[in-house]
């Protein structure tokens, strides 16, 4: 399940829109963010700051951000039903976070619970995917975002959340085709940004630094799930 210690954004920061004004001149301090961007934009040209810097920046000058098409998703065969925007931060990723991990959860209740928690504002957590029991693959957060999930921010922002309806301590819950599926979904991931399909590289919440979320748990198996990515993987490519 998706957790939300340190995730928070600072939410004091003006918009962007507002970003060229003078600090001071409309009554107080504009957020550290309207400062960067500021700066970003009139470094441009000056190159004054780096480029890592100025890639994660850029979009956010208004007009610049990447076109998107309401309702899409990122992996084919997903339904498309949207999280609260207060459950993730919206990103421009893989240019402005480079993706490498898939992070893997459990609901630790049922599907309409983990959907209804993650359309209500006031939850602050929410992964990218959901993954049925019988096999169907829900996408709440588009990729290109970054979904609190993890409860760690730079693991947030490096990686895709995918849940599994179920609970930790039910071996019953990960169905074959739960695990087909899912497994289908993180090899198309891991081939479209380059991930290793390997256990350093799709892992566990628990196994997230910092965290204290055990799932998915002992009876998940990562021997038969990877084994069905790496089958996955090569099928694709
Ligand atoms: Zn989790």
């Amino acid at each position: 399940m998706g957790e939300t210690q340190s995730d928070q954004e600072d939410r004091t920061a003006k918009p962007p829109g507002t970003a060229e004004k003078p600090p001071g001149s409309a009554g107080r301090h504009p957020g550290r963010r309207a400062l960067l961007i500021g700066g970003a934009v009139a470094a441009v040209g000056t190159a004054v700051l780096a480029r890592d810097e100025l890639s994660r920046l850029w979009w956010r000058v208004p007009g610049v951000e990447k076109p998107r098409t309401p309702g899409a998703v990122d992996f084919p065969g997903a339904t498309w039903v949207a999280a609260s925007s207060a459950n993730y931060r919206r990103a421009d990723r893989p240019d402005d976070y480079a993706i490498d991990r898939v992070v893997i959860h459990v609901t630790q209740g049922s599907y309409a619970s983990a959907v209804k928690a993650f359309q209500d504002p006031g939850h602050q957590a929410a992964a990218h995917y959901i993954v049925r029991q019988r096999g169907d693959i829900t996408q709440m957060i588009r990729e290109l975002d970054v979904a609190f999930h993890a409860g760690n921010r730079s693991y947030n922002e490096r990686s895709v959340g995918i849940e599994h309806e179920g609970f930790v301590e039910r071996k019953s819950s990960f169905t074959d085709v739960m695990y087909t599926n899912s497994a289908r979904l993180t090899a198309e991931i891991c081939r479209r940004y380059g991930i290793s399909v390997d256990r350093e590289h799709v892992i566990g919440h628990v196994e997230v630094p910092g965290t204290d979320h055990t799932d998915p748990g002992r009876y998940w198996d990562w021997d038969r799930y990877m084994t069905l990515v790496r089958r996955a993987h090569r099928t694709a490519a």
